[in-house]
């Protein structure tokens, strides 16, 4: 299958327009992705023909709109190949996914002196939330180092584990470099030492298949507005044994069987960890944004992005100066670079007025800062609505930044 890209630019009306007198090229898709006119109509029409709250009601709008919230929960199984839909919560976003589940964890499965292991490479929503369990807790988390190019350094992370340890958290792909990460290899050595894993799958699951059973993770995060769906959604997948053993994030409406001031019991998975309404027209965005993907095919759309991120890095070598930052073999298509000794605040504040939207800064990944010795990088991040005319014009626009920059 090959993707029709004009046909694919008319489907996300965003990109058809001009910023300061230039036609827009959107390259910050690792921060989100824009949304294809059916994304868009699907939350619009739950306001216009559904809105009602969700599970709680008997009339007849209450009941269509819950059937809607719930059929994207299947779909969302089906799409990581979850055993079960229980295994599927919703959440805001991988932010909210990875605070659940340090806050559940940190309740009652780790205790003063427990381990867990990180990498040098997440982001931040994958780091301070541990922090956070350090200082109530008193749990220690260690780091896996990052090699020069990019990539984990899997005899230091298998060095790392000790008899305290109790949790793998780790990114299934950088959002600064692109690297993707042998998570499988990460997830069978944890599972070896009886270590559980968990997945932030943030920059992965719109661009790679996930199927949760074959990897075998027990935890797997994502945030909807990365896939093409509206924000403020996102999901935690867990394995059922893990889910029902752990304690509710959040309490409130939903989450409960019964209450009374004498004590109050929890409902079943999935509700157990969703109080409150959630953003149900969001999820439903989200079931729309699953079956774009799936019309298009993520083996394609792998394809065609992986191609467009080969073009663009080789195109992208003749830009004099230009230095990559990670250049890991496994890659998706994320280039992170710098401009001789421009601040990338410089490069992307230029590129801007000539229309281009690049990400510059530390992109949520400090700790990988530091440890590249920089202060932040340029990100080009690509989706399958870029074309290799909007690459090429980047070349261009990259020369001249050079040449303006010194
Ligand atoms: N993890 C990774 C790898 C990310 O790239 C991001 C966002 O850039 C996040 C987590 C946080 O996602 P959100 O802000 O949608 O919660």
């Amino acid at each position: 299958m090959t993707l029709d890209i004009r046909k694919i630019r008319d489907d996300f009306p965003i990109l058809n327009q001009t910023v300061h007198g230039k036609p827009l090229v959107y390259f910050d898709n690792a921060a989100t992705t824009q949304k294809p006119t059916p994304v868009i109509e699907a939350e619009a029409d739950v306001y216009r023909k559904i809105n009602s709250n969700i599970h709680r009601g008997v009339h007849h709008l209450s009941n269509v709109c819950t059937e809607a919230f719930e059929e994207v929960r299947k779909k969302v199984a089906d799409f990581v190949n979850a055993d079960s839909r229980e295994e599927i919560i919703f959440t805001r976003g991988t932010t909210e996914s990875v605070n659940l589940l340090s806050s559940s964890l940190g309740e009652t499965y780790l205790q003063n002196g427990d381990e867990v292991i990180l990498s040098e490479m997440e982001h931040h929503s994958n780091i301070v939330p541990w922090q956070l369990l350090e200082k109530r807790k008193g749990i220690k988390v260690k780091v896996i180092p990052v090699t020069d190019q990019g990539e984990l350094d899997m005899e230091a992370f298998k060095a790392l584990f000790s008899a305290q340890t109790r949790m793998v958290a780790i990114t299934h792909i950088s959002n600064v470099m692109g690297t993707i990460n042998p998570i499988k290899e990460v997830i069978d050595f944890a599972h070896s030492k009886d270590v559980p894993v968990m997945i932030d799958g943030a920059q992965a699951i719109h661009h790679v298949p996930v199927d949760v059973q074959e990897l075998d993770c027990d935890f797997y995060v994502f945030s909807g507005h990365k896939m093409y769906a509206p924000t403020g959604v996102g999901v935690l997948y867990g394995k059922r044994k893990w889910l029902e053993q752990m304690p509710p994030y959040q309490g409130g409406g939903e989450m409960i069987d019964k209450v009374s001031f004498s004590g109050t019991s929890f409902n079943d998975l999935p509700y157990k960890f969703e109080a409150g309404t959630p953003n149900y027209a969001g999820v439903i965005g989200l079931g729309a944004a699953l079956d774009y993907l799936l019309n298009q095919g993520l083996e394609t759309i792998w394809e065609y992005e992986h191609k467009l991120f080969e073009y663009a890095l080789e195109k992208m070598k003749s830009v004099p100066d230009i230095r990559f930052i990670g250049e890991a073999k496994e890659h998706t298509s994320v280039i992170s670079f710098l401009l001789g000794n421009s601040h990338p605040f410089d490069v992307g504040t230029l590129l801007d007025k000539l229309g281009f939207a690049l990400r510059t800064g530390h992109h949520c990944a400090q700790p990988l800062m530091d440890k590249m010795g920089i202060p932040g990088t340029v990100r080009a991040s690509f989706a399958f609505y870029n074309s290799r005319e909007e690459v090429d014009r980047l070349i261009d626009a990259l020369n001249r930044v050079s040449v303006m920059l010194g």
